[in-house]
């Protein structure tokens, strides 16, 4: 029996960022960049007009005002997507889009509410300072200077931000695959009929959510018979092409419980087979080669809080991720809340923010087959090992889950 912190770190150890690889921009949200992104041009690539309106030279609409407009000769009408013909001189202007490049010899844009036309000509309202609506070439990026740099993760602005670099691909630690192998005879996939003595499979579809919350790509092997032989055979495979494998079921005491034995046979070695803490005490960590192996317990509680306090830390450091974990806060439960001493006890709960305050209740009923206490509940609250009881006075470090509507 081992403390969480050392079971988590004896997995965390043998965890490395993924190699890098380019992937294209579209499939890259969420990944860590493993190198710098260098723009292939200045953005914008050319000085462009920030409004429709009129490229002047604004010495020659010097005092111009509502009540004292000045003409200038409209020379040519300049559409994003073209380059300027003309070069505009004293007393000319060009018409011009948003996004257009800057005739040479203008250096101010009045925008069209500010005039009226009386073609051939253009009345000006407005006398605009130097450089007015003008977007000067390179001011968001210049060509070869890093727009990101190694180690930032792609958020959707940064996606964006690589576009306008002009990179269709870049370099990310490459995005870990997970497998899943749920284990256990009664199990019946949602959407068929539920025979006597089956229960559905909800696990498979609890980590599939979670592996993809976090940045993986699942990879499911299917429902393993609660036997040696069929059980390493899936495993074996999934090892050889997984970067992490899970497990659910199959790992506590009962006669057909066979995951260590099927694991030591697909050659892989164990580290740990229980964890101080409640639920998912029957935690198994181990490894083959560079793959990582969580033995997770069947209940559905277990799998999900193990793979949360576990395995989601892992994820992230192969994703080359900085900040392994989720958002923290300190709280307190309104009303004294029991556990069992000896032990680590996450406890589902809803969090109540009342001014500085963090009031704690538990979401649901605390049995580790109430899928609903994770469902309902907004974090888990960490009790440590000495506490039996957890009363208003006692502060609790609670770990977020993302769960807004
Ligand atoms: P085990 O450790 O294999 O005995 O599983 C512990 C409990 O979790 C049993 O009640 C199982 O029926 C349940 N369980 C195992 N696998 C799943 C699964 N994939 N989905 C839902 N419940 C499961
Ligand atoms: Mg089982």
């Amino acid at each position: 029996m081992i403390s969480p912190e050392l079971a988590r770190q004896t997995m965390l150890d043998r965890a490395r960022p993924l190699p890098a690889a380019p992937v294209a921009l579209r499939e890259a949200l969420g990944l860590t960049l493993a190198a710098d992104v260098l723009p292939l041009d200045d953005q914008p690539p050319f000085d462009n007009s920030a409004m429709d309106g009129y490229a002047v030279r604004a010495a020659d609409v010097a005092g111009a005002a509502r009540e004292q407009p000045i003409a200038l000769t409209v020379v040519e009408t300049i559409p994003a997507g073209s380059w300027p013909a003309r070069i505009i001189g004293a007393g000319q202007a060009a018409k011009i889009m948003t996004g257009a490049p800057l005739p040479e010899g203008a250096d101010a844009v009045v925008r069209v509410e500010d005039t009226d036309t009386a073609a051939p000509q253009v009345r000006l309202f407005h006398e605009p300072a130097l450089g007015e609506n003008i977007r000067r070439r390179g001011e968001d990026l210049r060509r070869g200077q890093p727009a990101l740099r190694a180690g930032q993760r792609l958020t959707p602005a940064r996606v964006g931000l690589c576009a306008a670099a002009g990179c269709a691909a870049v370099f990310v630690h490459r995005r870990p695959r997970i497998g899943v192998v749920v284990t256990g005879e009664e199990l019946v996939e949602p959407g068929e009929p539920l025979p006597p003595g089956k229960i559905r499979n909800s696990n498979s579809y609890a980590l599939h959510a979670q592996i993809l919350e976090t940045g993986g790509e699942p990879v499911h092997y299917g429902i393993a018979p609660d036997e040696r032989r069929a059980t390493a055979a899936l495993l074996r495979r999934a090892l050889g092409e997984c970067d992490i494998v899970l497990t659910s079921g199959g790992v506590s005491a009962g006669d057909f419980d066979v995951v260590k034995d099927a694991l030591a046979d697909a050659g892989g070695a164990i580290f740990f087979t229980r964890v101080a803490q409640r639920p998912g005490a029957p935690l198994v960590g181990g490894a083959a080669g560079e793959t990582l192996f969580y033995g997770l317990p069947g209940n559905p509680v277990s799998v999900m809080v193990c793979f949360e306090m576990y395995v989601r830390p892992a994820i992230r450091r192969l994703l080359g991720r900085q900040n392994l974990w989720r958002p923290r806060l300190t709280g307190c439960f309104e009303e004294p809340f029991r556990k069992p001493a000896g032990l680590t006890f996450w406890a589902r709960v809803i969090v109540r923010r009342d001014g500085d305050r963090v009031a704690l209740t538990p979401s649901a009923p605390q049995g580790s087959g109430v899928l609903r206490s994770m469902a309902l509940g907004d974090g888990l609250a960490e009790l440590p090992p000495e506490m039996t009881v957890a009363g208003p006075g006692d502060p609790l470090t609670v770990h977020l889950f993302d769960n807004d509507d």
